[in-house]
């Protein structure tokens, strides 16, 4: 998978028609399914995307300022999809669900103000406030639905329009609450930002189920990626995915964001979804990000430590930056430049998974062009010709650490050797199987230019320089 975008790309209205200039090479480099970012019209046409206003506008309805969205028009993303499509790579839709922004008029309803750090206490009387929550979309003039938002499909919300007063506001209303299933950060994490959507508000999920099953078919998607579950009703996602997937002929993909370190929030999701989405691995990122801060004092035989791929391979979505984690955004962790390398070569090579590269990490970031693609592309080459067979983990020194993956009989000349080190230059004995024997091995990154010999056991001493990744495989002709 690729995240097809990163938080500073140019607000011109030019990525979908990127992507779609994109498609072939994408399918070349061995990319098989493409984050693209939220299509929905938000504040602006600056906007991420995030800040989303009408679910049903995808770019195609002059609100907020213009027709088309940061990335473009609705035409130019069917085109892109098309595209995509041709060459089989799957699309996953950015669906923001958590909240709306910028209102087109306010209204006044009853609220408490809550604790900021603890969102279940009260620190005020009920009172009236006059916040941003209604939604009618005179732009869109009833296309697709006639849906009007109001207060009371909302549950909080962080604006008093009477008197500029900003503080987290509970609406209140006959059994209006904060939502359970949500994570418990906070005291109870439903609020995020903007108008908190309202999942235990009947309307609301069926125009919001409504909605998932139109933009699947409109845009005639593979998958979509779901932005800050942590903050929605866990019983809502999973009936939305059950209707979206009801109506969708085809399978259809879904990988949340739980942004949360501790595995067995993670695991406690899981269930209660009942395994029917998969999330990104945010243990391994912040576990690859300490490594990379650490140097040669983090022990890398700890690195899939409390990992999600490590428990639910087939749940796990590995990555290693993303548009929230890169520098200067929401959840700045940004691996270090010299240990991206290394983590691409893991999550690229190793059997479990579903690896996500970033747009950032491939193409660059704020126009400035990255420094990895040439690795990347190595790596993608190395998983689309040779990671196949069983693995091997070789993740028994505090320093220098690696895998193999065996080959196959389906893949000619398949089988790799992957190396990492953060300390000194190191070599390991790995056994890659002894088909491989009295073969000749040579490292692909452009790090050594040895060779090593497979032994009649199938043992290789292969090498590795300090701070760097190396990636062995059969020298052929
Ligand atoms: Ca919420």
């Amino acid at each position: 998978m690729i995240q097809y975008f990163e938080w500073n790309l140019p607000a011109d209205g030019n990525l979908w028609k990127k992507l779609k200039n994109d498609a072939r090479h994408l399918h070349e480099i061995g990319v098989t399914s493409v984050w693209i970012p939220p299509a929905c019209k938000a504040t602006g046409p600056n906007d991420p995307g995030y800040g989303i206003y009408d679910l049903y506008d995808l770019g195609e309805f002059d609100q907020k300022g213009a027709v088309r969205t940061k990335y473009g028009t609705k035409k130019e993303l069917i085109a892109a999809i098309e595209e995509l499509h041709k060459y089989q790579i799957s699309v996953y839709l950015d669906a923001v669900m958590n909240h709306k922004a910028g209102a087109d008029y306010t209204e006044k309803f009853k609220v408490r103000e809550v604790d900021p750090n603890n969102r279940s206490k009260p620190i005020s009387d009920v009172y009236e406030i006059e916040g941003w929550t209604g939604f009618n979309f005179p732009g869109r003039n009833n296309t697709y639905s006639d849906f009007k938002w109001h207060w009371y499909h909302f549950s909080g919300t962080d604006f008093n329009n009477a008197n500029g007063k900003k503080a987290i506001y509970q609406i209140m209303g006959d059994g209006k609450s904060w939502s359970d299933g949500v994570d418990s950060e906070n005291g109870n994490y439903d609020y995020l930002m903007f108008a908190d959507i309202d999942f235990d508000h009947p309307q609301v999920v069926e125009e919001v189920i409504k909605w998932g099953a139109w933009v699947s078919k409109e845009l005639n998607l593979n998958g979509m990626r779901l932005d800050a579950i942590k903050h929605i009703n866990d019983q809502f996602i999973e009936r939305f995915l059950s209707g979206v997937r009801e109506v969708m002929e085809q399978e259809f993909y879904a990988v949340g964001e739980y942004w949360k370190q501790d595995i067995n929030s993670l695991n406690a999701y899981l269930k209660d979804v009942k395994y029917k989405v998969d999330l990104f691995d945010v243990p391994l990122h912040y576990n690859m990000y300490q490594a990379s801060k650490q140097g040669r004092s983090y022990d890398m035989s700890k690195l899939f430590d409390g990992t999600l791929v490590s428990q639910h391979a087939d749940l796990a979505v590995t990555f290693v930056d993303n548009h929230d984690s890169q520098w200067g955004s929401s959840l700045q962790s940004q691996v270090e430049d010299w240990f991206k390398p290394l983590a691409y070569g893991l999550i690229l090579l190793m059997e479990q998974g579903y690896p996500c590269v970033f747009y950032g990490d491939y193409y660059g970031v704020g126009g400035k062009e990255s420094m990895h693609r040439g690795v990347i592309d190595t790596l993608l080459q190395a998983r689309t010709n040779y990671a196949f067979g069983e693995q091997r983990d070789y993740f028994d020194h505090p320093n220098t650490v690696g895998l193999v993956r065996t080959g196959d009989e389906f893949h000619p000349n398949s089988g790799v050797a992957l190396l990492l080190s953060n300390g000194e230059d190191g070599d390991k004995v790995m056994n890659v199987g002894e088909t491989h024997k009295g073969e000749v091995w040579h490292e692909i990154t452009g790090s050594m230019t040895d060779v090593v010999t497979i032994d009649d056991q199938g043992n290789g001493t292969f090498k590795v320089h300090g701070g760097k990744v190396a990636v062995w495989v059969k020298k052929t002709d």
